[in-house]
């Protein structure tokens, strides 16, 4: 039987991860003994990108703010932390397996839930899953020495919260903010990055007095909206999916899923939940430490309720580059390129001598090269091939401005070309102007 024919979004995708793995983005996990399922490496380029989505996360929602506390906890946690929450005996997805080729599949993304998608044979009796990584810590190996590889980053900030209380004693509404590594053994990772087994997290407990939610929810809906916008992702491929009662966990009161248009279908980005009290009661209950709120002024008594918004670090970044990704023609030539906005390219600008075998464009190249890297971090120096080709190369990993040095800047104006990634287009700048003009065009 011929094989269907690939669709342009397939392609696509396949365009994206070769380009990854080409130009130093993204690399399969373990790749030269045959790989590990479900993770990931990022590469140079890769770990630039990644390192501004949680840079600018950071500044957005942590520095920026006067009400939140930043945190860093530890991924192995007491295995209770697991237990108060549920996890241990529920964090789990519908598993099944095919009769005839033995593949296993998550039950609830099957399109038929009796045929195998690959083979076509039986499938066999659906079970539930439990998607921890259980480990043990220290030298005894038994049921006390158990502990998880957190599956989210959530809980180690609730388990902190009378340590920002008694250190800070902020005032409610405050959050507390994280960026840091979780695991899930998902049963079927899939679609590049979308769906791994060890990910990051970026993710907000915001405490709130019970009544104030409905506010406080939509302004996190907005921030979500606005940074969506300010990390460059197109607007038309975002949706805002209400998720209904019967599909919500059962101690949240409103869920919006952000689902985004990848190549492989549309699928949630991030999330954002109010929790109520949930977490904070159960590790109360569990730990037998109250975790309550004492008003200055009232001397009331609450556990304050919660607003989460949830953010994948690598779905993140899987949405820049596929938003990012755009085939055109520029000057009669087919050219491949990554549209990224200023703040999120790893590289931000490409110096070039016109010509590699004529000391003294190379040093003055260098020279400005030099002074551009101490402004603007990831600049690189490139003198091989033709120009042509050094653009198409900056184009390809998304680099917005080249800035060439040529006979002209030694002997006549002291100036420099500086060319557009989008439109092509090129400008004579003043060497001594040169980093001020890029200082604006990148903002
Ligand atoms: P899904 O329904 O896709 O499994 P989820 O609803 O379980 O996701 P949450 O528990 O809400 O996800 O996690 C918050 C965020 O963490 C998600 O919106 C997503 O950005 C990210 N995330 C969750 N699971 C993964 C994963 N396996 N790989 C990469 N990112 C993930």
């Amino acid at each position: 039987m011929a094989k269907p024919e690939k669709t342009v979004e397939q392609l696509k995708m396949e365009n994206i991860i070769s380009l990854c793995k080409r130009r130093g983005f993204i690399f399969q996990g373990s790749e030269i003994y045959g790989g590990l399922a479900g993770t990931w490496d990022y590469g140079p380029l890769g770990v630039t990108l990644k390192n501004n989505v949680k840079d600018y996360w950071w500044k957005k929602f942590v520095t920026d703010r006067e009400d939140m506390y930043g945190m860093d906890a530890a991924i192995l946690m007491n295995q209770n932390v697991w237990k108060a929450t549920g996890h241990v005996g529920g964090f789990s997805d519908p598993l099944s397996e095919c009769k005839k080729c033995k593949k296993r599949f998550r039950t609830d993304q099957l399109p038929d839930k009796k045929k195998c998608p690959d083979c076509g044979g039986e499938m066999g009796e659906e079970r539930q899953f439990n998607m921890l990584f259980k480990t043990n810590v220290g030298a005894i190996a038994d049921d006390t020495s158990v502990s998880y590889l957190r599956p989210e980053t959530a809980q180690g900030m609730f388990v902190n919260y009378k340590n920002i209380i008694d250190s800070f004693h902020p005032k409610l509404p405050f959050g507390m903010a994280q960026i840091g590594k979780a695991f899930r053994n998902e049963i079927a990772p899939r679609d590049f990055t979308f769906r791994s087994r060890e990910f990051e997290q970026m993710e907000i407990e915001y405490l709130i007095k019970p009544e104030t939610w409905k506010e406080i929810f939509e302004h996190f809906r907005t921030e979500m909206l606005d940074w969506i916008k300010e990390i460059g992702l197109k607007q038309e491929n975002v949706y805002e999916h209400e998720i209904p009662d019967e599909d919500r966990a059962f101690y949240s009161k409103r869920t919006i899923d952000f689902e985004f248009d990848f190549p492989f279908g549309r699928n949630e980005l991030y999330g954002l939940a109010y929790r109520t009290d949930y977490d904070l009661s159960r590790h109360s209950k569990s730990s037998g430490i109250d975790l309550i709120y004492v008003d200055e002024e009232t001397r009331e008594k609450i556990t304050p309720h919660c607003i989460e918004p949830s953010l994948g670090v690598d779905r993140t970044v899987l949405a820049i580059l596929t938003s990012a990704y755009t085939e055109d023609e520029l000057g009669g030539e087919k050219r491949t390129y990554l549209k990224f906005v200023p703040k999120m390219a790893p590289v931000k600008i490409a110096v070039f001598p016109l010509l590699k075998n004529k000391p003294q464009l190379v040093e003055k190249a260098r020279e400005v090269y030099q002074n551009l890297k101490k402004e603007f971090g990831l600049v690189e120096f490139d003198d091989n091939g033709n120009i042509g080709k050094r653009y198409r190369r900056q184009d390809e990993i998304g680099t917005p401005y080249c800035v060439t040095v040529d006979f002209d800047t030694l002997e006549k104006d002291s100036a420099v070309t500086v060319r557009d990634r989008d439109t092509g287009k090129q400008e004579r700048i003043e060497v001594s102007k040169l980093t001020d003009y890029l200082k604006e065009k990148l903002s």
